[in-house]
C-alpha cells in the first residue's frame, strides 16, 4: 500500500458492508483508531481479571449459554452470512454447527486438558513435588478472514475463552456485522459478565495493525500469508506471540485402488463449496494413471450440474471479496496459456460476482493455478505414474495446510507421508469438522494450532511450580552447606543413572 492509500484509509471513519451479490449497502460500521482499539483492550483487561478467576465449570456455563444463544438466532444470524458473505443459509447454518461443535468441545475440556498437572520430580530431586499449571495469558487479540467468518475466528476465540482469556476480536471487513453479531449474541447471553469478555473492533488492515501493536499477550490470525507475515513482524516489535492460520493449496492424492466415484464426489465439492473460498479446500489433485479417465470424467459429470447463485437452489454463492475474481482469471488464462486444457468452464465461467466451476488438467506444475492459493472454484487435476510421484507433487509447494488421500487400502500410509498439518483419508476436510483434531500447517499456511488440546495450551502459558517437601540432611545441592560427602554420593550416584547405556 502506497502512503498516499495509506493515508486515504486512516481518514476514513466508517467502513460500509455491502452484500457481495448485488452490491447493495447493507450497514455502516464506525472505524476504531488507534484510540479505539487501545480503550477495548483496556476494557479486555479489566474484564480478564474476572473471567480468569472463574472455575472451568463456571466458564463452561457461560459459554455454553452463548451457544444457545446462538442456537435460538441461528435463523437470524444466517440470513446476516448469506446476506454479507454471499453463501448459501445452508451452509451458513452448517458453519454455525461446526462452530458450536468447537464451543463444546472447548469448553467441556478446558479443565481435562489444562487443570494443574503433578509430574515426577526425578529420582535426584524427590523431595520436591512439581506441578505444572497452565494460565490463561490474559488478552487475545484476534485477526479473523471473512470466507468462514465465524467457524474460522472461533477457532482461536472460543478456545482462547474457554482457556480463562478474554478477546479483542478485529472481524475482516468483508464480515464486520457477522462478527458483531456473534459478540453480540455472547453478552446477550451472559448480562452478568462485565464488558470486555469477548468485543470487537471493527475496520481495516489499519485497525488489524492498531490490535498488533496494542498491550495484548497475543495476537491470533487467520487470513493470507502475506499479512501473516506483517503480523508476525510487527509483533516482534514487543515479542507478542503469533498464531498465524494462513492459507493452503491442498493436494488430494487419487490412488489406483481408490473408489472413483466417492473421490470424484469429494474432490467436485471440496473445490467448489463456498466458491472454493476455503483455505482447506480442494485446489490440486494428483491422480494415478490408471483410473485418470474415468475419474476426470465424473468429476465433470457432477460439477456440470453445479452452479452458483443467490437462491435457494444455487450450489454456492458469489465471491466475497471483488478483488479474488481476478486471481482467478489471472491463474486460469495462466494455466491455459502453459499447455493446461480445461475439461469445464475456462475464463468465460466468470460472470460477475459468480464463477462456474472450472476444471483444468495437464496444468504446468509452476504455473500460478499449481503453485498459488487460487481461492476460487476451480481445480487442476495432474495424471501420475503412482503414489511415489503423488506424494513428491502434494508435498512441492510453500504451503503446508490440509490434504487428502483416497485409497482402499493404502490410505493412513500414503497419509503418514504428506507433509501438511491435517490429511483426511477417504473424505475432503473430515479433520476440520472432528474438534479434538488440532488444525493448522507450516511455512506459508502458518504458525501453531487452534482447535483440540493444542488449541487450548495455544492460549495459556505453562507456569511450573516446585515445592521443596522435606529437606534431605547433606543433600542440599543447590546451598554453600553442600558437603563433600553428598559429591561424593552423587559421584556414585550419577555413572548408576546416566552412565549404563551401551
Ligand atoms: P487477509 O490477509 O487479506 O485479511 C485477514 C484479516 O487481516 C482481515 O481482518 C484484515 O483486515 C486484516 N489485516 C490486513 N492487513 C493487516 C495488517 N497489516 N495488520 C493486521 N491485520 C491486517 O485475508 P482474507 O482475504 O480476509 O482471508 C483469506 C485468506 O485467509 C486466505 O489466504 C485463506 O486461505 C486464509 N484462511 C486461512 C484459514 C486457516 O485456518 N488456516 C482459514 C480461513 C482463511
Amino acid at each position: 500500500m502506497s502512503t498516499t492509500e495509506s493515508t486515504a484509509v486512516t481518514r476514513e471513519t466508517t467502513l460500509t458492508s455491502v452484500d457481495p451479490a448485488t452490491g447493495e449497502v447493507i450497514a455502516t460500521h464506525p472505524i476504531a483508531d488507534e484510540a479505539a482499539v487501545h480503550a477495548a483492550v483496556a476494557e479486555a483487561r479489566r474484564a480478564a481479571a474476572t473471567w480468569g478467576s472463574l472455575s472451568f465449570a463456571d466458564r463452561k456455563r457461560h459459554l455454553l449459554r452463548w451457544s444457545s444463544r446462538i442456537v435460538a438466532r441461528a435463523d437470524e444470524f444466517c440470513d446476516l452470512i448469506h446476506t454479507e458473505n454471499g453463501k448459501p443459509r445452508d451452509d451458513a447454518f452448517l458453519e454455525l454447527m461446526l462452530a458450536l461443535e468447537h464451543i463444546k468441545w472447548a469448553a467441556s475440556n478446558a479443565e481435562k486438558v489444562l487443570k494443574t498437572k503433578k509430574v515426577s520430580p526425578g529420582a535426584l530431586m524427590s523431595n520436591f513435588a512439581a506441578y505444572i499449571e497452565q494460565r490463561p495469558l490474559g488478552v487475545v487479540g484476534v485477526i479473523g478472514p471473512w470466507n468462514y467468518p465465524v467457524y474460522t475466528p472461533n477457532g482461536s476465540i472460543g478456545y482462547a475463552l474457554a482457556a480463562g482469556n478474554t478477546v479483542v476480536f478485529k472481524p475482516s471487513e468483508y464480515s464486520t456485522g457477522i462478527g458483531n453479531f456473534l459478540a453480540q449474541l455472547f453478552a446477550e447471553a451472559n448480562p452478568e459478565l462485565p464488558d470486555g469478555v469477548f468485543v470487537t473492533i471493527n475496520g481495516y488492515g489499519e485497525t488489524g495493525a492498531a490490535l498488533v501493536r496494542a498491550d495484548i499477550d497475543k495476537i491470533a490470525f487467520t487470513g493470507s500469508a502475506a499479512t501473516g507475515k506483517k503480523i508476525m513482524a510487527a509483533a516482534a516489535e514487543r515479542l507478542t506471540p503469533v498464531l498465524l492460520e494462513c492459507g493452503g493449496k491442498d493436494a488430494v492424492i487419487v490412488a489406483a485402488d481408490a473408489d472413483i466415484k466417492a473421490a470424484a464426489d469429494a474432490v467436485a465439492y471440496g473445490a467448489t463449496m463456498n466458491s472454493g473460498q476455503t483455505c482447506a479446500g480442494v485446489e490440486r489433485v494428483y491422480v494415478d494413471r490408471s483410473i485418470s479417465d474415468e475419474f476426470v470424467a465424473e468429476v465433470k459429470r457432477i460439477l456440470t450440474d453445479i452452479h452458483p447463485g443467490s437462491d435457494d437452489k444455487a450450489s454456492y454463492g458469489p465471491m466475497t471479496m471483488p478483488s479474488q475474481i481476478d486471481v482467478v482469471r489471472r491463474h486460469i488464462e495462466d494455466a491455459l496459456k502453459n499447455g493446461g486444457k480445461a475439461v469445464l468452464g475456462g475464463p468465460e465461467s466468470i460472470k460477475g460476482p459468480y464463477i462456474e466451476p472450472v476444471v483444468l488438467v495437464d496444468v504446468d506444475e509452476n504455473s500460478a493455478a499449481v503453485r498459488e492459493e487460487t481461492f476460487g472454484p476451480t481445480v487442476t487435476i495432474r495424471t501420475v505414474s503412482g503414489v511415489d510421484e503423488a506424494v513428491e507433487l502434494a508435498n512441492d509447494s510453500t504451503f503446508g495446510l490440509g490434504s487428502s488421500v483416497y485409497s482402499r487400502k493404502q490410505g493412513l500410509e500414503i497419509a503418514r507421508r504428506l507433509k501438511a498439518g491435517a490429511t483426511s483419508v477417504n473424505s475432503v476436510l473430515g479433520f476440520a469438522a472432528i474438534s479434538a483434531l488440532p488444525f493448522g500447517g507450516h511455512r506459508d499456511s502458518g504458525i501453531g494450532r487452534i482447535h483440540g488440546a493444542p488449541g487450548l495450551l495455544e492460549f495459556t502459558e505453562p507456569h511450573s511450580i516446585a515445592v521443596q517437601r522435606f529437606a534431605i540432611p547433606g543433600m542440599a545441592l543447590m546451598s554453600y552447606t553442600r558437603t563433600e560427602r553428598t559429591m561424593k554420593l552423587l559421584r556414585r550416584v550419577v555413572p548408576l543413572l546416566h552412565g549404563r547405556h551401551k
